[in-house]
């Protein structure tokens, strides 16, 4: 058995997860492609590139994307630490300085005599599993080789490649006293259904009938919508993605700007819907489509968007019943290669049918920078155990289970623990997911005021740091 653990992707995710490693005694051989190869969207040669925003998000508790970054400030996390020591000022956020931060993440991973950074891509993980354990970080750009043999481990045909997503909004932000349940035609009131009767069969109409959200416009807020978003600011897009983006997804201002008609022929097609309020056919019909299981968040259908984020909350903030919308999610454009979490990995992102193999970063499913340091985080804590495990029971055996008790698996009331259970439950509808108060246990009280409730969610997730630190000194 290898007396060290490779870890591939020298990213956000894997170098948290080398340095959490080394931490633990235990040696790490990490793999970075760069500078031999490049992906599309990295250009830097040093460890930990940040490919586009500088922000690591809000450092607000009251903010999921903050609390995530407490909790992994308390786990002695590398990569927040140092984002903290390079930050800009921003606000509420954590901003850095993107060359200064992959310049100290570098230095400190060199510099650690445990860790031996080798510049290659990897093209093969089974030989490397089957002596040893490996932590396949790669990222959303996994170079095309390593993506393949990813596929035929999994044993799924394919990976999911996701060129554009569109935003997600909470249900409870939504205004209905516009909004109506109901699917294209069955919502639809039939010909010789009278008024009473009509709106009493919807009552009645099942959860599958009622899985969709529907947001009516009249002609005056369809034109002044359409307007706003022809002549919405756009991101700019890199060279790769031009080439990928246009050929299966169209981007919904993309469509806009063929015709004023276009999206009522298109994904705002009011046919086989009536406004209950009016009894009409609506000019224009937004559909918001249920994205989780408790059905607490909805994502605008055929809304995948290249909008700036500014541009996304301004126009489709427009849109009648979202004009106070909370966007968890906002649309974005760009490849993004991913496993099908929810069926391969369990809470440690240990792969179920492989447990030399774990997974980290945003191939995981997770998304965006502080959540994939916080994969690395997991996955990495969780290697140590594997290593020791093996290691006790001299065991090279790759299929024998490790017992419960040699996992870390965070409380599901913790963010880190939240996004674990998220990426590692069964879920058809699975897309990748950002840090967010939907996928947090509900509070046992009915707190309606918004603030209040993340404040009462956040203090329940750092009550468990008891927990978290635990892990920190157990090791
Ligand atoms: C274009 C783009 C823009 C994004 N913008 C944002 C944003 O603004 N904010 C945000 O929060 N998130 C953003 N993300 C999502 C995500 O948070 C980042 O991609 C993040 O860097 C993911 O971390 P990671 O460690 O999983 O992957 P990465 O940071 O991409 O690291 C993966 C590393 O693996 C290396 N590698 C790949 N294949 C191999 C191989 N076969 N052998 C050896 N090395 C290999 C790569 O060179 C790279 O260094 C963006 C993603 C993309 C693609």
């Amino acid at each position: 058995m290898k007396n060290y653990i490779t870890v591939i992707g020298g990213g956000l995710a894997g170098c948290e997860v080398a340095y959490q490693i080394a931490k633990r005694g235990i040696r790490v051989k990490l793999y970075e492609m760069k500078p031999v190869k490049f992906s599309p969207a990295h250009s830097n040669k040093d460890l930990a590139e940040i490919v586009c925003s500088n922000s690591f998000k809000s450092n607000s508790h009251t903010n999921a994307c903050g609390l995530l970054k407490e909790e992994l400030r308390l786990l002695d996390s590398l990569l927040i630490k140092i984002a903290d020591e390079v930050k800009v000022p921003a606000g509420q956020a954590l901003a850095v300085d993107r060359d200064d931060f992959a310049k100290r993440v570098t230095e400190e991973i060199v510099k650690n005599e445990l860790i031996e950074v080798i510049h290659e891509e990897i093209i093969s993980i089974s030989e490397i599993a089957k002596e040893g354990i490996v932590i396949v970080a790669t990222g959303p750009l996994t170079s095309e080789s390593l993506a393949h043999e990813i596929s035929n481990i999994t044993g799924e045909d394919k990976l999911h490649f996701y060129d554009a997503a569109a935003p997600i909004v909470t249900k409870e932000s939504i205004n209905f006293n516009i909004a109506f349940y109901g699917d294209r035609y069955s919502q639809e009131k039939k010909k010789d259904e009278s008024i009473t009767e009509w709106k009493k069969r919807l009552e009645k109409q099942s959860i599958e009938e009622n899985s969709y959200i529907n947001l009516p416009m009249n002609k005056e807020e369809y034109e002044v919508f359409w307007k706003e978003l022809v002549e919405a600011e756009v991101v700019e897009l890199h060279q790769f993605e031009k080439r990928e983006i246009f050929e299966g997804c169209m981007p919904i201002e993309v469509m806009a700007k063929r015709g004023i008609d276009t999206l009522r022929y298109g994904p705002l097609k009011p046919v086989g819907f009536d406004d209950p309020r009016t009894g009409k056919r609506p000019y224009a019909v937004v559909q918001l489509r249920q994205d989780d299981k408790q059905a607490e968040l909805y994502n605008l259908v055929g809304f995948q968007t290249n909008l700036k984020f500014g541009e996304q909350k301004r126009v489709f903030g427009m849109i009648p019943g979202l004009q106070n919308a909370e966007f968890i999610k906002l649309g974005v454009m760009h490849r993004n290669t991913y496993i099908n979490s929810t069926k391969l990995l369990d809470e440690t992102y240990n792969l179920k049918k492989n447990n030399n193999i774990f997974f980290a970063g945003q191939i995981t499913g997770v998304e965006g920078y502080v959540e994939s340091i916080s994969s690395g985080m997991v996955a990495g804590l969780n290697a140590v155990k594997r290593f020791q495990h093996n290691s006790n029971n001299m065991l090279i055996n790759s299929k024998k289970n490790v017992d419960e008790a040699d996992k870390i698996v965070f409380s599901e009331f913790t963010m880190i623990g939240a996004l674990a259970k998220y990426i590692s439950t069964e879920n058809s509808k699975f897309q990748p997911m950002n840090a967010n108060f939907g996928i947090l246990p509900p509070l046992e009280e009915k707190i309606r005021d918004k603030k209040l409730r993340y404040a009462k969610l956040a203090d329940r997730a750092l009550e468990n740091k008891t927990e978290i630190k635990d892990e920190e000194d157990n090791m």
